[in-house]
């Protein structure tokens, strides 16, 4: 019998990972991008001996990584030459101290009791609280696919509303055990990973800075762009096709169903199945035929968005950690400045990457590679923003920061410098309003409230990655693969 057909639109690792446990079920998968390479937002640029990660630069929940290689019939290890980072962050505050996050318990006990009496045993009980926080959140939450209400609303579900404190929010949580803003800000920033304020994240998010802790934060030898290409590499293995430079103008669908997808070079192909790794609020609003799903999308909250910088710079500074964040006094109005006025805090947290320090192979030798990262407000459609003069605004922050770690000549040194502000996360990637982590991950738009990973109405229809269920991060999109896949494979091959 012929094998079914599956079309996934774009290679982003949500589509090349649905990709693989497709083919493995014996689907023909063809993955169509739009650019010329894999790997969307985890993406990759090299210029002249220097390697940059543009998009994700932190490998954080390995076990996480561990349990979606081994559903891929694979192993972490056998992929990825990883090393462990500790200390993980150099913190900078601005009254200039610095703490470095580790998991080596002593050091952290002599640092917080510095900072504020009493911090250490505050740091304790809150790391208690994160592992708590982290194993329900992996077991009920991320771990499962609400296909139908009944699989979120039930006793389980009720008892987490107990149990991961999902209605305070995570810096009023923070509070309970440390005085110091300091450290609140030190063990909350983690949640712009997910492009949330703390004041707005649930207090369920301490699992992140429980996790980055006790399971370490990795590298994978080559940059996280190895992960995008161990995974081509197993997507090959499995028989799947890729086509670039291939973008998809529309998805073609009848009343019930897809039927296949129109490409921007006026092609057509067909499809059993279709599959969207594309931002799901763009594929709603560009893809398909408008309807009051696409309004209503386009009304949601969504993630913040980033001004990222890439300099290649010919001279080495080892005074650079490989992750160095700077943490600002105006905490609470960094995040209203980028959430509620969608523009950059005059002071910003801003966070630098040197991951030479932990692979001489992204420089070249006596050099170095520095990417700097903004977090900022996504693109309005009201407010006003100049891009060119909050660009200006934010390289001069970077370099005033750098300053206060002695680095003086930086930017005599640069050789070159790549730049990516809202506009350009939009343009690569089909990102809606340049949101560079997709749909905001508040409490009313998680797990069953976030979009569904299938159509309501095309019977077909499927979705993957950041914009649906359980969310951003590359682990994270694995799992939301593994889901879809599942899904796809129920109820288009066993049902049939
Ligand atoms: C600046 C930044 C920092 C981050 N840091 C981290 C981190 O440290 N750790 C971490 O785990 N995660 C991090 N993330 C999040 C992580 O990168 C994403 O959540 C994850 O990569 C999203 O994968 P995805 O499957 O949703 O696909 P995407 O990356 O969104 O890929 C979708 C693909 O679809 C393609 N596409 C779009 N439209 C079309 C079309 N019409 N036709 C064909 N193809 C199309 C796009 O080009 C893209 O390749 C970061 C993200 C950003 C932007």
């Amino acid at each position: 019998m012929k094998s079914k057909s599956v079309i996934v639109i774009g290679a982003g690792i949500g589509g090349i990972t649905a990709a693989i446990h497709l083919a493995k079920h014996g689907l023909h998968v063809t993955v169509l991008e739009k650019n010329s390479r894999p790997g969307g937002r985890c993406d990759r640029l090299s210029r002249d001996g220097h390697h940059f990660d543009t998009g994700p630069t932190l490998f954080v929940m390995p076990l996480l990584y561990e349990a979606e290689f081994r559903a891929l019939g694979t192993s972490l290890r056998e992929q990825l030459d990883l090393r462990r980072v500790d200390p993980t962050y150099e913190l900078v505050f601005d009254d200039g101290t610095r703490l470095l996050l580790t998991s080596d318990m002593q050091s952290m006990c002599e640092q917080l009791e510095r900072m504020e009496s009493g911090s250490f045993h505050g740091l304790l009980r809150y790391l208690h609280e994160g592992e708590r926080h982290y194993r329900l959140t992996l077991d009920k939450l991320v771990n499962c696919d609400f296909r139908k209400a009944s699989d979120f609303f039930n006793l389980d579900t009720l008892a987490l509303l107990f149990q991961l404190k999902p209605l305070i929010n995570h810096y009023r949580n923070v509070s309970v055990y440390f005085d110091d803003p300091r450290l609140k800000s030190a063990f909350t920033f983690q949640d712009i990973y997910t492009g949330l304020s703390p004041f707005e994240a649930p207090a369920t998010y301490s699992m992140m800075a429980y996790t980055e802790l006790a399971h370490g934060v990795w590298y994978p030898k080559g940059g996280m762009y190895r992960i995008v290409e161990s995974l081509v590499e197993l997507a090959h293995a499995s028989g799947v096709d890729f086509i670039f430079d291939a973008a998809v103008e529309g998805i073609d669908t009848n009343n019930t169903c897809a039927h296949g997808v129109l490409l921007a070079n006026g092609s057509r192909l067909k499809a059993d199945v279709v599959l969207a790794n594309a931002d799901l609020p763009y594929v709603y609003q560009n893809l398909l035929p408008r309807d009051e799903m696409a309004v209503k999308l386009s009304r949601k909250r969504f993630s913040c968005s980033a001004i990222s910088f890439f300099w290649g710079v010919d001279k080495a500074y080892p005074e650079l950690a490989p992750h160095t964040l700077f943490l600002t006094d105006d905490y609470r109005e960094n995040f209203e400045r980028i959430d509620r006025d969608l523009s950059t805090p005059p002071n910003p947290n801003l966070y630098i990457h040197a991951p030479a320090r932990l692979d001489p192979s992204m420089a070249p030798n006596g050099e170095d590679t520095v990417t700097a990262i903004i977090p900022v407000g996504h693109l309005s459609e009201k407010n006003e923003q100049d891009w060119g003069v909050l660009r200006h605004e934010a390289r001069q922050q970077v370099f005033r920061r750098l300053q206060t770690l002695g680095i003086t000549d930086f930017e005599t040194h640069i050789k070159f410098e790549e730049t990516f502000t809202p506009l350009s996360w939009r343009e690569r990637y089909n990102l809606m309003k340049g949101s560079t982590h997709g749909l905001s991950h508040k409490l009313t738009q998680m797990a069953y409230f976030r979009p569904s990973n299938k159509h309501p109405h095309y019977r077909n229809l499927y979705f993957v990655g950041a914009s649906t269920h359980p969310g951003t991060g590359i682990p994270t999109a694995m799992v939301s693969a593994r889901l879809v896949s599942q899904r796809i494979v129920d109820e288009q091959l066993n049902l049939q």
